[in-house]
């Protein structure tokens, strides 16, 4: 497993087999990495989402990106976390979430308030923050797209009923691409 592959142009949408895959770590803390994260926050703004994870961008390695505002007195929140390992605690809150893969579909998902969450920067410096509500949710979403698991895997009933349509236009627009 040596350096990254060349920059991404779009984000993938499901159900590409590379978003139901678990990435692989992150090595080399190289110049490709860089471009690789500085590209991905690239694709996060323009398509408006507060989190990518490289798999979303086809790349199939154990990071991803995070742009969440925060109030004029906070300090910046670091914005990539690489080979994350998360833990989390207390309560089990439920909160609408969307996918920057799934465009459309919004899938209610229970998760856990408050997560702790230990990372590598760009440089290889590792590091540990801890937060709850909303960037802990985005942390958790993102990681889960480092394991493969998507919105998805995790609808209720209800949800997967309202989102059987769009996700089955999905898949044969997929298909047809790929045939193309
Ligand atoms: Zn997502």
């Amino acid at each position: 497993m040596n350096s990254i592959p060349a920059q991404p142009e779009k984000i993938v949408l499901y159900p590409d087999p590379v978003l139901t895959r678990p990435a692989e770590p992150v090595e080399v803390f190289d110049e490709g990495l860089q471009i690789l994260v500085a590209r991905m926050m690239e694709l996060m703004r323009e398509a408006q989402g507060a989190g990518l994870a490289a798999p979303q961008v086809g790349i199939s390695r154990r990071l991803f990106v995070t742009e969440v505002d925060s109030g004029p007195e906070e300090p910046p929140h670091p914005t990539v976390f690489i080979n994350p390992e998360l833990e989390l605690s207390g309560a089990l809150v439920s909160f609408e979430e969307g996918c920057l893969s799934i465009p459309d579909v919004r899938v209610t998902v229970r998760r856990p308030q408050v997560a702790r969450i230990r990372a590598f920067d760009v440089h290889g410096q590792p590091f540990e923050i801890q937060d709850e509500d909303f960037l802990a949710r985005v942390w958790q979403h993102e990681y889960d797209h480092l394991e493969g698991v998507l919105i998805t895997n995790r609808m209720s009933p209800r949800d997967r009923l309202a989102n059987r349509r769009t996700l089955k236009e999905m898949v044969l627009d997929f298909e047809e691409d790929s045939r193309s």
